[in-house]
């Protein structure tokens, strides 16, 4: 009995969804980035509040269960989440869309998404090339797209303007937004970056599903590489070193979310881990 309950145990840790280590549903304090950026996010995935005078744009939905933490972060920032007017993604994952159609519902807010990430979103994640297949956590609400994305597209509410980039491979409509920001009378680039990783079990080459996905990850580097950035965001926090950051926010001075330095360290870093892993599929590594 006690050894079918210590196997029951493991296997259980076994299957438990990978996201489960990674600290997605750890509230973590809803703060002020820069300008009209708000972070409402949890430890392990980041959401935004951008916030102009007709109603707020939100960043990405999360996970369900992060859906009921945004709407208290955003009400924390004496903001209200009824206003939520545009819901954008970084890309069709789970961890940043899965509580879109929950949003929308809540709020009526119009969903804009990439051209190559409409299909996966409407599917609830089933068409997604990598994981569509995969069950579990991967497959959620699916939710309507009411307007379609390409790249180069501006979202526009209240005096404030994003820039869509498609920077494609993590998946095919995977979106880098820009945006500048007025901060105490200096204006400075925002980047949000959508997603430049290889993630486990991606295959690079030969991909039946999706034939180009090398060439993309090459065209995301150089977009990436391209722009021009003082604000350095992500669609997780630890791209950019967010809770180090949010400490050295509290303990005041300059800040630490300008860091054009870290941006372009980051990029270095996960070209280079994207090219180790290109050259070892190359040369018949599995993925
Ligand atoms: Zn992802």
């Amino acid at each position: 009995m006690f050894r079918k309950l210590a196997l029951a145990a493991a296997l259980s840790l076994l299957s438990a969804p990978a996201w489960a280590a990674t600290e997605y549903l750890v509230p973590f304090p809803a703060h002020h980035v820069i300008g009209n950026i708000y972070f409402v996010g949890t430890k392990g995935q980041a959401n935004y509040l951008i916030t102009t005078p007709k109603g707020n744009i939100l960043l990405n939905s999360g996970l369900e269960a992060n859906v009921p933490m945004i709407k208290d972060s955003i009400q924390k920032l004496g903001f209200k989440y009824s206003d939520t007017k545009v819901l954008l993604i970084s890309h069709a994952h789970f961890d940043h869309d899965a509580g879109a159609a929950q949003v929308v519902k809540d709020t009526g807010t119009k969903y804009e998404v990439m051209d190559s990430d409409v299909g996966v979103v409407e599917s609830g994640g089933k068409t997604d090339f990598n994981y569509g297949d995969q069950g579990g956590e991967n497959i959620y609400p699916a939710a309507k797209v009411d307007r379609v994305l390409h790249d180069g597209d501006t979202v526009s509410l209240g005096g404030t303007v994003l820039t869509a980039h498609k920077t494609p491979g993590h998946t095919k409509g995977c979106t880098t937004w820009t945006l500048k920001v007025n901060d105490g009378g200096k204006i400075r680039d925002v980047v949000f970056v959508g997603s430049p990783n290889v993630n486990p079990g991606y295959v690079l080459v030969g991909n039946k599903k999706y034939p180009g996905i090398a060439q993309d990850y090459e065209k995301t580097f150089a977009v990436l590489k391209s722009l021009p950035v003082d604000v350095f965001l992500g669609a997780h926090g630890d791209y950019y070193g967010m809770p180090a950051k949010f400490e050295k926010l509290k303990a005041g001075g300059a800040n630490p979310f300008i860091d054009p330095a870290g941006y372009k360290t980051y990029i270095e870093n996960r070209e280079a881990a994207f090219r180790k892993e290109l050259a070892r599929q190359q040369a018949g590594g599995k993925p």
